[in-house]
């Protein structure tokens, strides 16, 4: 699918004053889209004051210190990016996580991801989906198109379509370059660069704790939201897949760790009901076969 726009315009509403000022060359339907998202995000982001911090009274160096790190780490190409998601990737799998030694269940899943990118808002860096040896009910994205869920999602789920939506939930995540605005409010609020900037290390280092620590604000929750819901329809799926997910986690006795910190799964539920029932594409019908869902996570059960 060719792209009606250049890759360094993808993020229009980026919340920096360096990269604010973007050129719209041509519209297209991802793009009014994408402005969309970033519309409701920016107004969001008014409403619940959760501007990007600043220093009260800022010094000379307090600003141009910061300055270097919102332009290094907003400013990343696509090929930093992807290098960095890499390298987080490595450290995350030697220290904290194991992946699930099924490879036909990790073909699987992966295979599932990349039936969304051609139809998501991102879809010329690589992508990796990885199944994570945990029991809890999680999902998370870092940047550079690294995606990692659970086995005790995938064991938690009835079908494909609510792991589909899962997965493009994470990859609206990293369409909006999430991970990579939660870096620069780290960089910014613990002052860790020096006069050159970040060292390659200190960014992995942000990165991996961004990932393992720093949950996602609730405007970016429900800006994913809107990504999977309409990625999955885009690509087939059927879109109620993100609702009853949902309603799952809100019907467990304590909510899974990473959902914790999300928005409350009922208001999510209940607002991907509606977003089914209003504008759900009527070809969106793949995914909901229960029994042959069940076959392809015999493992985990
Ligand atoms: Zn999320």
């Amino acid at each position: 699918m060719t792209r009606p726009y250049p890759s360094s315009l993808y993020s229009p509403f980026r919340y920096s004053t360096l990269t604010m000022s973007t050129g719209i060359f041509r519209w297209g339907k991802r793009w009014q889209r994408r402005l969309a998202y970033g519309a409701m995000a920016f107004l969001m982001t008014l409403s619940l004051g959760a501007v990007v911090p600043r220093p009260a009274s800022a010094g000379l160096l307090d600003i141009i210190l910061p300055t270097i790190q919102v332009f290094q780490i907003t400013n990343m190409s696509d090929e930093q990016e992807v290098r960095l998601g890499s390298q987080v990737n490595q450290q995350l799998l030697s220290q904290s996580f194991r992946l699930h030694r099924d490879p036909e269940l990790a073909a699987y899943v992966d295979e599932l991801g990349q039936s969304l990118i051609p139809h998501s808002d991102r879809p010329d860096i690589p992508y990796v989906f990885q199944v994570v040896e945990d029991d809890s009910i999680n999902a998370f994205a870092t940047m550079g198109g690294y995606v990692y869920i659970t086995t005790g999602l995938l064991a938690a789920a009835d079908n494909e379509a609510e792991v589909v939506g899962v997965l493009g939930h994470e990859v609206g995540h990293i369409a909006e370059k999430h991970a990579l605005d939660q870096m620069r409010d780290v960089a910014i609020a613990q002052g860790v660069a020096g006069a050159f900037g970040l060292s390659r290390n200190q960014m992995v280092a942000i990165a991996v704790d961004v990932a393992l620590h720093l949950p996602n604000s609730r405007k970016d929750e429900l800006v994913a939201d809107d990504h999977g819901f309409v990625t999955m329809g885009e690509a087939g799926y059927d879109q109620t897949g993100m609702a009853t997910l949902m309603e799952k986690l809100d019907s467990g006795s304590s909510p899974p760790a990473i959902f914790s910190t999300h928005p409350n799964p009922r208001d999510r539920a209940a607002r991907l009901r509606q977003m089914d029932g209003e504008s759900a594409l009527p070809s969106a019908t793949a995914g909901t076969d229960t029994t042959a869902y069940s076959t392809r996570v015999a493992s985990l059960r």
